[in-house]
């Protein structure tokens, strides 16, 4: 299911015109962010080589929190049927490294035994199988997704971070941490299919949920599951309560979500796509959301710990 039709290698020529005028299909987004083509009536969009389907006949291009800076080809496939090319610039973004202490009721997470290793192997395992998201498969969502609790607070700025645990432990932090009280009903973010659900090692309780196009969304640290594998979920239906299993030093939720398997800031799709950067921005519209990103203030609140 996770089988991407492939299309071929686009040629970097086609970007510009025969006099050397560059053509103006350019969008730049930094590691973790997402880029949007709006305005040409798209059915299916391409990019790293996967061709996929538009959401509400706009294109999307996630970029990886630790993909690579540089070029990429984007193309855009219009209700006729006609592709239309353009490139996107990835560019590097500031992830701080965030130094944290785990109490010792913890230990286990900084030295697990031999059975804890290999059950967290195991557990990788699982998770990279499903990661992909079913590509061929018709959105079933809009943008922008449904929220994952009744009211969800700031969570803390630390998206893409790499967190020290008592000084040798390293982690990426590859979602956003949400301070909701345990106990709060967690929600379907949209429609689709839980792919996973199970109480791993360091996420503690989680589900995973493929809404088709590639995405898929998790929420770790649950105190408990309402879903099971296979189940059909409607964006808003509860998934299980907010908790603090597994590398957690309190309770709260995490939210992640892979989009073509490339892990993006969730923050982007709970907020309106139109912020997003667009292939069709002005300069001065570039200019204005780059500045916006750049204001958003880190929270100084304590930043629970997790996995991912
Ligand atoms: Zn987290």
């Amino acid at each position: 299911m996770t089988s991407a039709r492939q299309y071929g290698a686009l040629l970097l020529g086609s970007f510009f015109c025969a006099g050397g005028a560059m053509a103006a299909n350019i969008v730049t987004a930094p590691q973790g962010g997402i880029a949007r083509w709006a305005g040409m009536a798209a059915s299916e969009c391409g990019i790293y080589g996967k061709r996929y389907p538009a959401v509400d006949a706009v294109c999307y291009y996630p970029v990886d929190m630790r993909g690579k800076p540089g070029t990429h080809e984007i193309a855009l496939w219009d209700q006729d049927g006609k592709q239309h090319l353009g490139s996107l610039r990835a560019e590097k973004a500031e992830f701080p490294s965030v130094e944290m202490e785990l109490p010792e009721s913890l230990g286990r997470f900084l030295n697990p035994s031999p059975e804890e290793i290999s059950r967290a192997s195991a557990e990788r395992g699982d998770i990279g199988k499903i990661l992909g998201g079913s590509v061929d498969e018709h959105a079933q969502f809009s943008l922008p997704l449904g929220k994952p609790t009744a009211t969800l607070p700031k969570s803390s700025d630390d998206f893409g971070s790499e967190r020290v645990f008592n000084k040798e432990h390293k982690s990426l932090h590859s979602g956003r941490d949400y301070p909701v009280g345990p106990g709060n009903t967690v929600k379907a973010v949209a429609d689709g299919t839980v792919v996973l659900a199970a109480d791993h090692f360091y996420a503690g309780n989680s589900v995973y949920v493929d809404h088709g196009d590639g995405l898929v969304s998790m929420n770790f640290h649950l105190e408990s599951i309402a879903v099971k594998a296979g189940d059909k979920v409607k964006r808003g239906q509860t998934l299980g309560k907010v908790g603090g299993t597994g590398r957690a030093t309190g309770p709260h939720l995490h939210i992640g979500l892979r989009w073509l398997g490339k892990r993006i800031d969730p923050a982007l799709l709970f907020d309106n796509p139109t912020t997003l950067p667009s292939v069709s921005d002005t300069h001065a519209e570039a200019e204005r959301k780059i500045e916006k990103a750049e204001q958003r203030e880190p929270d100084e609140s304590d930043t629970p710990v997790d996995e991912d």
